[in-house]
């Protein structure tokens, strides 16, 4: 990645052409780009990290997100198991301000204006962009009966994380907890199959053993199969009860009490429904969310600009390349978005051949993880990411080596899209 400047910049447009190209050009003199960034997680934070550090200062950048800080989901799991705490995993905004001369506002994004290129807030304020970029992750499909106060999902980080811990801690020995996983394409493949592990992990070690039984929309296990299927049926035969093709679709939410698409009735002393995912309202209003399902927003993978709209980027989550939902991708989205949009502010074209990867750690047991590992190219003759099957994979058997390793990672990919280094 060459470092943009405002020589580049300057050369690239023209003088002419930059009152055109840039609607906060005045008097002649082109002001610097703008790109408004929403949301502060693993996309957004480090799209809006290297847009000002590949950009060398020359395109201003405005992060907004309705939070003070982001809680990661990755590492959540943990929090579940009392083997870390949410607190360590939250991350505020400084970093980027204060090292890359991000503009942080905290404030909710609730209408995008594409015709007049501006979002505005909920606080009525309104802010202009010459590029925006969209990472605001997921929301859910109402599932009839599913109050997330008493059953949680604890599927975005947050309270919701800690309230699934307080019922688990209160759960009697013996217990029963019950999970349902809801069809793909959701966030983190493996990470419903990760909490059934940490879960029974944990009913084993301070309750006396109990039940796990996890309903999944699914056919079968969709991530690191080996390695969950040998998990279920081995490291917690007894414990753990999977049901695939055993989709959700009412809940008792006071009686924990899940109702299934073949008339059953699944009870447990503590419930976590993690219900189906889409891209949030946010982008349906913007008529962002066109792929096939209507479900997703169609972008292009050579800078996530949307099909719909020029001049909108959507990484992360709420996109629809097919590539996993999943933090660690959303930084590598990121940094191709960053790239292609300080080139088009040079006059370039993107990358023609971009390469994402995901690396992703599963613990197990409270002391041993695995990994799974996907690397994805560009393929021009379809205009897709493709899996490079060569440096893809997953680990051949959870070990302590991994688990140590799991934490050397997460924290790269915090301090890298946090900017904390
Ligand atoms: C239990 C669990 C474990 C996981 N483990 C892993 C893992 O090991 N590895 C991995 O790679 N991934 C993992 N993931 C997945 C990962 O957390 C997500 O894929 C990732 O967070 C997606 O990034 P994003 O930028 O799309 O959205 P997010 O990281 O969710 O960020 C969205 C941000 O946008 C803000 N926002 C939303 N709407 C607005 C608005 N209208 N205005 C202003 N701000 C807004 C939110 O406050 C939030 O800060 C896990 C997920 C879960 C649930």
């Amino acid at each position: 990645m060459r470092p943009f400047t405002r020589r580049h910049f300057l050369v690239a447009a023209g003088a002419s052409t930059v009152a055109a190209m840039f609607p906060h050009a005045v008097r002649g003199q082109a002001a610097r780009p703008h790109v408004v960034v929403v949301g502060g997680g693993f996309g957004g934070a480090t799209a809006a990290k290297y847009l000002r550090h590949w950009g060398a200062g020359a395109v201003d950048v405005t992060l907004v997100d309705s939070r003070p800080n982001h809680p990661s989901c990755i590492l959540s799991n943990l929090v579940l198991n009392d083997q870390v705490t949410l607190r360590s995993i939250t991350f505020g905004f400084d970093g980027l301000s204060s090292r890359f001369g991000v503009r942080v506002v905290r404030d909710r994004v609730d209408r995008i204006e594409p015709d007049l290129r501006q979002v505005r807030l909920a606080s009525g304020e309104h802010v202009r962009y010459d590029r925006l970029v969209l990472s605001p992750g997921i929301t859910f499909d109402r599932v009839p009966g599913l109050d997330s106060r008493l059953v949680p999902h604890a599927w975005k980080a947050g309270g919701q994380t800690h309230l699934l811990r307080r019922q688990l801690a209160a759960l009697p020995s013996g217990g029963t907890f019950v999970m349902s996983i809801s069809p793909v394409p959701y966030r983190c493949p493996p990470g419903p199959y990760e909490r059934a592990c940490v879960v029974a992990d944990y009913l084993r070690r301070e309750k006396g053993g109990g039940q796990v039984i996890v309903l999944d929309a699914n056919p079968q296990i969709i991530a690191e199969r080996h390695t969950f299927t040998t998990a279920f049926e081995q490291t917690y035969a007894g414990i753990i009860d999977y049901r695939p093709d055993t989709s959700v679709v009412e809940v008792d939410s006071a009686g924990r009490a899940l109702h299934t698409a073949a008339g059953e009735v699944v009870r447990g002393d503590v419930a976590n429904v993690i219900p189906a995912q889409r891209a949030p309202g946010l982008l349906r209003r913007a008529g962002l969310v066109n792929d096939a399902s209507r479900r997703w927003a169609g972008v292009d993978p050579l800078g996530y600009e949307s099909t719909a709209h020029p001049g909108i980027h959507v990484i992360g989550d709420a996109q629809a390349t097919g590539q996993p939902k999943a933090g660690h991708i959303a930084n590598a989205e990121a940094k191709i978005c960053a790239d292609a949009i300080l080139r088009a502010f040079e006059g370039l074209p993107p990358d023609p051949e971009p390469v994402t990867n995901s690396a992703c750690y599963s613990p197990i047991t409270s002391d041993t993880a695995s990994w799974l590992t996907a690397a994805f190219r560009y393929d021009a003759a379809t205009g897709a990411m493709k899996v490079v099957p060569e440096s893809s994979g997953e680990a051949e058997s959870p070990t302590r080596e991994n688990y140590r390793d799991m934490f050397g990672w997460a924290n790269n990919l915090f301090a890298d899209t946090f900017g904390l280094s």
